[in-house]
Protein backbone atom coordinates (compact mmCIF):
# COMPACT_ATOMS: atom_id res chain seq x y z
CA UNK A 1 0.00 0.00 0.00
CA UNK A 2 1.44 3.39 -0.74
CA UNK A 3 1.94 5.40 2.28
CA UNK A 4 3.96 9.01 2.52
CA UNK A 5 7.39 7.61 3.85
CA UNK A 6 9.01 9.31 7.09
CA UNK A 7 12.50 10.51 7.52
CA UNK A 8 13.71 11.77 4.01
CA UNK A 9 14.85 14.92 2.66
CA UNK A 10 14.32 17.26 -0.71
CA UNK A 11 17.42 17.09 -2.62
CA UNK A 12 17.93 19.15 -5.36
CA UNK A 13 16.14 18.12 -9.16
CA UNK A 14 13.11 16.37 -7.07
CA UNK A 15 15.48 13.98 -5.55
CA UNK A 16 15.41 12.67 -2.39
CA UNK A 17 17.81 11.19 0.34
CA UNK A 18 15.94 8.57 2.52
CA UNK A 19 16.92 7.87 6.28
CA UNK A 20 15.41 4.97 7.33
CA UNK A 21 18.43 2.42 7.11
CA UNK A 22 22.23 3.26 6.97
CA UNK A 23 21.89 2.81 3.13
CA UNK A 24 20.18 6.40 2.94
CA UNK A 25 19.83 6.35 -0.73
CA UNK A 26 19.47 8.98 -2.98
CA UNK A 27 16.61 8.42 -5.24
CA UNK A 28 16.10 10.00 -8.76
CA UNK A 29 11.98 10.79 -9.53
CA UNK A 30 10.32 7.65 -10.57
CA UNK A 31 12.75 5.46 -9.18
CA UNK A 32 13.02 3.30 -5.80
CA UNK A 33 15.72 3.04 -3.29
CA UNK A 34 18.12 -0.24 -2.73
CA UNK A 35 15.27 -2.36 -0.80
CA UNK A 36 12.60 -1.97 -3.60
CA UNK A 37 9.91 -0.39 -1.16
CA UNK A 38 10.11 2.82 -1.16
CA UNK A 39 9.96 5.54 -4.13
CA UNK A 40 10.06 8.73 -5.25
CA UNK A 41 7.01 10.02 -6.69
CA UNK A 42 7.29 13.92 -7.86
CA UNK A 43 9.86 14.53 -5.24
CA UNK A 44 8.47 13.02 -2.26
CA UNK A 45 9.25 9.91 -0.59
CA UNK A 46 6.50 6.42 -0.13
CA UNK A 47 6.83 3.48 1.02
CA UNK A 48 5.67 0.86 -0.68
CA UNK A 49 4.32 -1.77 1.57
CA UNK A 50 2.76 -0.01 4.56
CA UNK A 51 0.40 -2.57 5.74
CA UNK A 52 1.35 -5.41 2.64
CA UNK A 53 2.33 -8.60 3.57
CA UNK A 54 2.83 -11.89 1.94
CA UNK A 55 0.41 -13.68 4.39
CA UNK A 56 -1.97 -12.78 7.23
CA UNK A 57 0.70 -14.42 9.64
CA UNK A 58 2.28 -17.17 11.08
CA UNK A 59 1.98 -18.51 14.80
CA UNK A 60 5.87 -19.54 16.32
CA UNK A 61 7.65 -20.36 19.06
CA UNK A 62 9.48 -17.37 20.32
CA UNK A 63 12.50 -19.37 20.80
CA UNK A 64 12.51 -19.38 16.42
CA UNK A 65 13.08 -16.02 16.03
CA UNK A 66 15.49 -16.79 17.94
CA UNK A 67 14.74 -15.13 21.45
CA UNK A 68 15.39 -17.40 24.63
CA UNK A 69 15.54 -14.79 27.54
CA UNK A 70 12.53 -13.10 26.22
CA UNK A 71 8.74 -14.36 27.53
CA UNK A 72 10.20 -18.15 26.99
CA UNK A 73 7.62 -20.36 25.54
CA UNK A 74 5.97 -17.10 24.55
CA UNK A 75 3.66 -17.30 20.80
CA UNK A 76 5.20 -15.03 18.34
CA UNK A 77 2.27 -13.80 16.14
CA UNK A 78 4.92 -13.73 13.18
CA UNK A 79 4.19 -11.55 9.66
CA UNK A 80 6.38 -10.37 7.37
CA UNK A 81 6.68 -7.97 3.82
CA UNK A 82 9.14 -8.09 1.35
CA UNK A 83 12.07 -5.85 0.13
CA UNK A 84 15.17 -6.07 2.45
CA UNK A 85 18.37 -3.64 2.51
CA UNK A 86 20.84 -6.08 2.03
CA UNK A 87 21.27 -8.56 -0.83
CA UNK A 88 22.83 -11.22 1.20
CA UNK A 89 24.57 -14.09 -1.09
CA UNK A 90 22.95 -16.32 1.40
CA UNK A 91 19.44 -15.46 2.13
CA UNK A 92 17.41 -18.66 2.83
CA UNK A 93 14.72 -16.09 2.10
CA UNK A 94 15.92 -14.72 -0.73
CA UNK A 95 12.10 -15.09 -2.53
CA UNK A 96 10.46 -12.27 -0.86
CA UNK A 97 13.72 -10.50 0.72
CA UNK A 98 14.71 -9.34 -2.96
CA UNK A 99 11.57 -9.52 -4.77
CA UNK A 100 9.28 -5.71 -5.55
CA UNK A 101 5.76 -5.20 -4.82
CA UNK A 102 3.27 -5.40 -7.77
CA UNK A 103 2.68 -1.66 -7.61
CA UNK A 104 6.44 -1.17 -8.15
CA UNK A 105 7.03 -2.49 -11.53
CA UNK A 106 10.01 -2.38 -13.65
CA UNK A 107 13.26 -0.19 -13.33
CA UNK A 108 14.85 -0.88 -9.65
CA UNK A 109 16.94 1.80 -8.57
CA UNK A 110 19.31 -1.08 -7.70
CA UNK A 111 18.33 -4.90 -8.34
CA UNK A 112 20.04 -8.56 -8.18
CA UNK A 113 20.71 -9.53 -11.79
CA UNK A 114 17.17 -11.54 -13.07
CA UNK A 115 15.36 -10.62 -9.87
CA UNK A 116 14.68 -6.94 -11.35
CA UNK A 117 11.38 -7.54 -12.18
CA UNK A 118 10.18 -10.60 -10.00
CA UNK A 119 7.15 -8.86 -8.28
CA UNK A 120 5.08 -10.32 -5.76
CA UNK A 121 1.43 -9.62 -5.00
CA UNK A 122 0.68 -8.67 -1.50
CA UNK A 123 -2.33 -8.93 0.62
CA UNK A 124 -2.98 -5.48 2.64
CA UNK A 125 -4.72 -4.75 5.87
CA UNK A 126 -4.72 -1.68 8.66
CA UNK A 127 -3.12 -1.42 11.58
CA UNK A 128 -6.56 -2.43 13.36
CA UNK A 129 -7.53 -5.58 11.52
CA UNK A 130 -3.89 -6.82 12.27
CA UNK A 131 -3.73 -5.81 16.09
CA UNK A 132 -7.36 -8.09 15.89
CA UNK A 133 -5.72 -10.49 14.52
CA UNK A 134 -2.85 -11.25 16.71
CA UNK A 135 -6.00 -10.70 19.68
CA UNK A 136 -7.60 -13.22 17.92
CA UNK A 137 -4.67 -15.95 17.72
CA UNK A 138 -4.06 -15.73 21.65
CA UNK A 139 -0.13 -14.79 20.98
CA UNK A 140 1.13 -12.27 23.40
CA UNK A 141 4.16 -10.87 21.11
CA UNK A 142 4.17 -9.93 17.70
CA UNK A 143 7.67 -10.89 15.41
CA UNK A 144 8.45 -8.44 12.18
CA UNK A 145 10.73 -11.70 10.40
CA UNK A 146 11.74 -13.39 7.78
CA UNK A 147 12.38 -10.04 5.02
CA UNK A 148 13.69 -6.88 6.95
CA UNK A 149 11.47 -4.74 9.10
CA UNK A 150 13.81 -1.59 9.20
CA UNK A 151 12.68 -0.58 5.79
CA UNK A 152 8.95 -1.43 7.05
CA UNK A 153 9.35 2.10 9.44
CA UNK A 154 6.29 3.75 9.26
CA UNK A 155 4.16 0.32 9.28
CA UNK A 156 5.37 -0.52 12.73
CA UNK A 157 5.73 2.71 14.26
CA UNK A 158 1.60 2.73 13.78
CA UNK A 159 1.29 -0.70 15.27
CA UNK A 160 3.50 -0.79 17.61
CA UNK A 161 1.12 2.05 19.62
CA UNK A 162 -1.69 -0.14 19.15
CA UNK A 163 -0.09 -3.30 20.28
CA UNK A 164 1.57 -1.64 23.03
CA UNK A 165 -2.41 -0.77 23.94
CA UNK A 166 -3.38 -4.45 24.32
CA UNK A 167 -0.01 -5.44 25.85
CA UNK A 168 1.17 -7.51 23.28
CA UNK A 169 4.86 -7.47 23.00
CA UNK A 170 6.30 -6.10 19.56
CA UNK A 171 9.61 -7.79 18.89
CA UNK A 172 11.86 -6.77 15.45
CA UNK A 173 13.97 -9.83 14.16
CA UNK A 174 16.76 -7.39 12.35
CA UNK A 175 19.91 -7.18 10.45
CA UNK A 176 20.51 -3.86 12.73
CA UNK A 177 20.96 -1.47 9.78
CA UNK A 178 19.52 1.33 11.05
CA UNK A 179 20.39 5.59 11.44
CA UNK A 180 20.22 7.29 14.18
CA UNK A 181 16.71 8.96 13.10
CA UNK A 182 15.15 5.57 12.61
CA UNK A 183 17.02 3.93 15.78
CA UNK A 184 15.53 6.94 17.96
CA UNK A 185 11.75 6.64 16.84
CA UNK A 186 11.59 3.11 17.01
CA UNK A 187 12.73 3.41 20.50
CA UNK A 188 10.68 6.17 21.54
CA UNK A 189 7.45 3.98 20.19
CA UNK A 190 8.56 1.22 22.54
CA UNK A 191 9.39 -1.90 20.93
CA UNK A 192 10.40 -4.01 23.74
CA UNK A 193 12.92 -6.84 22.31
CA UNK A 194 15.05 -7.34 19.28
CA UNK A 195 17.38 -9.99 17.47
CA UNK A 196 19.85 -8.50 15.88
CA UNK A 197 21.65 -10.80 13.26
CA UNK A 198 25.82 -9.39 13.17
CA UNK A 199 26.63 -11.29 10.35
CA UNK A 200 30.64 -10.44 10.69
CA UNK A 201 32.74 -7.77 12.86
CA UNK A 202 34.45 -7.49 9.04
CA UNK A 203 33.44 -4.23 6.61
CA UNK A 204 34.89 -6.41 4.34
CA UNK A 205 32.31 -9.69 4.56
CA UNK A 206 29.41 -6.80 4.52
CA UNK A 207 30.66 -5.24 1.22
CA UNK A 208 30.95 -8.94 -0.04
CA UNK A 209 28.39 -10.92 0.89
CA UNK A 210 25.79 -8.28 2.13
CA UNK A 211 26.18 -5.65 -0.25
CA UNK A 212 26.48 -2.66 2.11
CA UNK A 213 29.46 -0.29 3.20
CA UNK A 214 30.14 -1.85 6.65
CA UNK A 215 29.43 -3.22 10.10
CA UNK A 216 29.35 -0.16 12.20
CA UNK A 217 25.44 0.96 11.52
CA UNK A 218 24.74 -2.95 12.94
CA UNK A 219 26.60 -2.29 15.96
CA UNK A 220 25.12 1.39 16.93
CA UNK A 221 21.82 -0.19 16.50
CA UNK A 222 22.27 -3.08 18.94
CA UNK A 223 23.82 -0.47 21.14
CA UNK A 224 21.57 2.26 21.15
CA UNK A 225 18.79 -0.56 21.18
CA UNK A 226 20.17 -2.00 24.51
CA UNK A 227 21.28 0.98 26.25
CA UNK A 228 17.51 2.63 26.01
CA UNK A 229 16.07 -0.93 27.69
CA UNK A 230 14.79 -2.80 24.97
CA UNK A 231 15.41 -7.07 25.17
CA UNK A 232 18.80 -7.56 22.39
CA UNK A 233 19.94 -10.96 21.51
CA UNK A 234 22.45 -10.91 19.15
CA UNK A 235 22.66 -14.02 16.30
CA UNK A 236 25.78 -14.98 14.29
CA UNK A 237 25.41 -17.41 11.54
CA UNK A 238 28.85 -18.91 11.18
CA UNK A 239 29.15 -19.57 7.21
CA UNK A 240 32.54 -21.97 6.37
CA UNK A 241 35.42 -20.28 5.74
CA UNK A 242 34.31 -16.89 5.81
CA UNK A 243 33.57 -15.93 8.83
CA UNK A 244 33.95 -18.69 11.00
CA UNK A 245 37.89 -18.20 12.09
CA UNK A 246 38.95 -17.81 15.88
CA UNK A 247 39.42 -14.20 15.46
CA UNK A 248 36.36 -13.47 14.18
CA UNK A 249 34.48 -15.36 16.61
CA UNK A 250 36.77 -13.66 19.35
CA UNK A 251 35.97 -10.33 17.80
CA UNK A 252 32.92 -10.36 18.19
CA UNK A 253 32.54 -12.12 21.14
CA UNK A 254 34.64 -9.31 22.89
CA UNK A 255 32.84 -6.72 21.18
CA UNK A 256 29.38 -8.19 22.69
CA UNK A 257 30.85 -7.95 26.16
CA UNK A 258 32.30 -4.98 26.28
CA UNK A 259 29.28 -2.91 24.53
CA UNK A 260 26.60 -4.78 25.48
CA UNK A 261 27.78 -6.75 28.71
CA UNK A 262 27.99 -10.46 29.65
CA UNK A 263 23.88 -11.02 29.99
CA UNK A 264 23.11 -10.48 26.21
CA UNK A 265 21.71 -13.77 24.99
CA UNK A 266 24.08 -14.91 21.88
CA UNK A 267 22.99 -17.49 19.49
CA UNK A 268 25.58 -19.08 16.50
CA UNK A 269 23.82 -20.65 14.35
CA UNK A 270 24.83 -23.36 11.40
CA UNK A 271 24.73 -22.46 7.73
CA UNK A 272 23.25 -24.45 5.12
CA UNK A 273 23.95 -23.43 1.39
CA UNK A 274 21.10 -21.39 -0.32
CA UNK A 275 20.55 -18.37 -3.30
CA UNK A 276 24.21 -18.07 -4.32
CA UNK A 277 26.12 -20.10 -1.94
CA UNK A 278 28.99 -18.37 -0.81
CA UNK A 279 30.03 -21.26 0.43
CA UNK A 280 29.19 -24.64 -0.25
CA UNK A 281 29.87 -26.40 2.80
CA UNK A 282 27.18 -26.66 5.88
CA UNK A 283 28.90 -25.39 8.86
CA UNK A 284 30.46 -28.55 10.94
CA UNK A 285 29.54 -29.26 14.40
CA UNK A 286 33.02 -28.50 15.68
CA UNK A 287 32.53 -25.18 14.19
CA UNK A 288 29.79 -24.05 16.38
CA UNK A 289 31.41 -25.89 18.94
CA UNK A 290 33.74 -24.17 19.20
CA UNK A 291 32.36 -21.28 18.62
CA UNK A 292 30.12 -21.82 21.89
CA UNK A 293 33.50 -22.27 23.67
CA UNK A 294 34.72 -19.11 22.27
CA UNK A 295 31.94 -16.91 24.35
CA UNK A 296 31.94 -18.46 27.13
CA UNK A 297 35.57 -18.28 27.27
CA UNK A 298 34.71 -14.48 26.78
CA UNK A 299 32.47 -14.30 30.04
CA UNK A 300 28.93 -14.55 27.75
CA UNK A 301 26.18 -15.91 30.36
CA UNK A 302 23.85 -17.14 27.58
CA UNK A 303 25.47 -18.53 24.93
CA UNK A 304 23.20 -20.69 22.42
CA UNK A 305 23.71 -23.01 19.56
CA UNK A 306 20.83 -22.96 16.86
CA UNK A 307 19.90 -25.11 13.30
CA UNK A 308 21.94 -28.36 14.87
CA UNK A 309 21.90 -30.24 18.33
CA UNK A 310 24.50 -29.45 20.91
CA UNK A 311 24.34 -30.85 24.24
CA UNK A 312 24.63 -27.63 26.04
CA UNK A 313 23.63 -24.76 23.16
CA UNK A 314 19.40 -25.04 23.81
CA UNK A 315 19.55 -24.73 27.43
CA UNK A 316 20.07 -21.61 30.22
CA UNK A 317 22.06 -22.14 32.58
CA UNK A 318 22.72 -19.95 35.88
CA UNK A 319 25.16 -17.69 35.56
CA UNK A 320 26.33 -17.77 39.02
CA UNK A 321 26.49 -21.65 39.87
CA UNK A 322 25.54 -23.18 36.54
CA UNK A 323 22.56 -24.91 37.53
CA UNK A 324 19.66 -26.12 34.15
CA UNK A 325 17.21 -23.57 34.71
CA UNK A 326 15.36 -24.17 31.00
CA UNK A 327 16.09 -27.08 29.27
CA UNK A 328 15.49 -27.28 25.63
CA UNK A 329 15.48 -30.35 22.63
CA UNK A 330 14.53 -27.88 19.77
CA UNK A 331 11.57 -25.54 20.00
CA UNK A 332 10.45 -27.78 23.30
CA UNK A 333 11.23 -27.49 27.11
CA UNK A 334 13.02 -30.72 28.55
CA UNK A 335 13.03 -28.99 31.90
CA UNK A 336 12.14 -25.34 33.88
CA UNK A 337 13.84 -25.07 37.40
CA UNK A 338 13.21 -21.80 38.55
CA UNK A 339 11.64 -19.57 40.94
CA UNK A 340 8.09 -17.87 40.59
CA UNK A 341 10.17 -14.84 41.56
CA UNK A 342 12.73 -15.88 39.11
CA UNK A 343 15.84 -16.61 41.27
CA UNK A 344 18.10 -20.16 40.77
CA UNK A 345 16.85 -22.74 43.08
CA UNK A 346 20.50 -23.90 44.05
CA UNK A 347 22.19 -20.84 44.89
CA UNK A 348 19.43 -17.79 44.86
CA UNK A 349 20.99 -15.98 42.41
CA UNK A 350 18.69 -12.80 41.02
CA UNK A 351 17.53 -13.91 36.95
CA UNK A 352 14.73 -11.48 36.29
CA UNK A 353 16.82 -9.29 34.93
CA UNK A 354 18.09 -11.72 32.55
CA UNK A 355 15.02 -13.43 31.98
CA UNK A 356 11.93 -11.13 30.37
CA UNK A 357 8.31 -11.65 30.83
CA UNK A 358 6.76 -14.55 32.16
CA UNK A 359 7.66 -18.40 31.09
CA UNK A 360 5.17 -20.17 29.45
CA UNK A 361 5.64 -23.96 31.21
CA UNK A 362 3.69 -25.71 28.40
CA UNK A 363 5.51 -24.16 24.98
CA UNK A 364 3.75 -22.69 21.96
CA UNK A 365 3.03 -24.88 18.61
CA UNK A 366 4.62 -24.06 15.39
CA UNK A 367 1.53 -23.28 13.22
CA UNK A 368 1.73 -21.56 10.21
CA UNK A 369 -0.41 -20.08 7.64
CA UNK A 370 2.98 -19.74 5.04
S1 LIG B 1 14.96 2.10 3.56
FE1 LIG B 1 15.25 1.54 1.41
S2 LIG B 1 15.20 3.48 0.30
FE2 LIG B 1 15.52 3.99 2.46
S3 LIG B 1 17.75 4.11 2.70
FE3 LIG B 1 17.17 2.01 3.20
S4 LIG B 1 17.38 0.86 1.30
FE4 LIG B 1 17.35 3.03 0.76
S1 LIG C 1 19.50 -9.22 5.80
FE1 LIG C 1 18.40 -11.12 6.09
S2 LIG C 1 16.56 -10.96 4.79
FE2 LIG C 1 18.02 -9.39 4.12
S3 LIG C 1 19.09 -10.35 2.42
FE3 LIG C 1 20.32 -10.65 4.31
S4 LIG C 1 19.70 -12.65 5.09
FE4 LIG C 1 18.13 -11.99 3.59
Amino acid sequence: MKFKARLWDSLEDNKVKCHVCANECVILPEKVGICRTRKNFDGELYTLIYGSMISSGSLDPIEKKPLYNFWPGATAYSIASIGCSFKCQNCQNWNISQANPTNNGKNGFYSLEGLENRKMSLIEMTPEQLVENVKKSGATTLAYTYNEPLIWHEWILDTTVLLKQENIKTILVTNGYSTIEATKELIEVGIDAANIDIKSMSDEFYKTICGVKSVQPVLDTAKRFKSNGIHVEITNLIIPDLNDSNAEIEKLTNWIVENLGVDTPTHFSAYHPDFMQPSMKRTPFETLDNAYKIAMRAGINYVYVGNTRHKKGGNTYCPNCNHLIIGRSGYRFTKIDITDTKHCPKCQYDLSKDIKGEINRKASQRFSFF
